[in-house]
């Protein structure tokens, strides 16, 4: 079983994934946690590049840094760890690239959506949750961000998380949105409802 969290800055992923993991390892899976960028020793460097290095890395090159990410990513970690049978949850995935890139950079969404599905061998999560927020209630939650993009003015955030909901509803059996307000406790259910429904099958 493959599942991936996505939503914008400061949406609670981090926290709703530590959750998800240990439960899911306390109820017994086999799992592997990762995380795009950077879920490999090469991707940890690919991230450095993207998040903090050259201030000119234009929206092409930046889509294929995280396509090299993504593909290395996925060939020698993700793929291996589902054929072994284990359950794989992932922080961020392809729908980032074509949220980010595709929509808020404005590179095209049928564009970088095909770019991602070439790099990662046609590998589509089971289940995607996405914990969407209004970006001007995340702006609170993220002041001290250093980040490249989290510098980033709203019209971006807004775009990104516009994108996010498209692709959601182009896609409702893959995609679980999530109201990010709600409390983690509240989030935390919701998650291990479907979950618990994906696992029984
Ligand atoms: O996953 P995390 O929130 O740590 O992502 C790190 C940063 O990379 C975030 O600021 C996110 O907006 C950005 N990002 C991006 N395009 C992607 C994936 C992540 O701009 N495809
Ligand atoms: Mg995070």
């Amino acid at each position: 079983l493959y599942i991936t969290f996505e939503g914008g800055e400061a949406c609670g992923k981090t926290t709703q994934i530590e959750l998800t993991q240990n439960w899911l390892r306390d109820l017994g899976y086999q799992l592997t946690v990762s995380r795009e960028p950077g879920g490999t020793e090469l991707g940890q460097q690919l991230r450095n590049l993207i998040l903090h290095g050259p201030k000119d890395i234009d929206p092409r090159c930046e889509v294929l840094l995280y396509l090299a990410d993504r593909a290395y990513h996925v060939a020698t970690k993700i793929r291996p760890a589902l054929e072994a049978g284990q359950v794989v949850v992932q922080d961020r995935y392809f729908d980032s690239a074509v949220a980010y890139q595709g929509a808020a950079r404005k590179l095209g969404v049928s564009e970088v959506r095909d770019l991602n599905l070439w790099a990662v061998e046609g590998l589509i999560p089971e289940i995607t949750f996405l914990l969407d927020i209004d970006p001007r209630v995340s702006m609170q939650r993220r002041a001290g961000a250093t980040d490249r993009i989290e510098e980033e003015p709203s019209a971006f955030h807004i775009k990104v998380r516009e994108q996010y909901l498209a692709l959601a509803a182009a896609e409702p059996q893959r995609f679980h949105v999530l109201n990010a307000s709600d409390s983690i406790e509240e989030l935390q259910a919701q998650i291990r409802e479907v979950l618990l429904g994906a696992l029984e099958k």
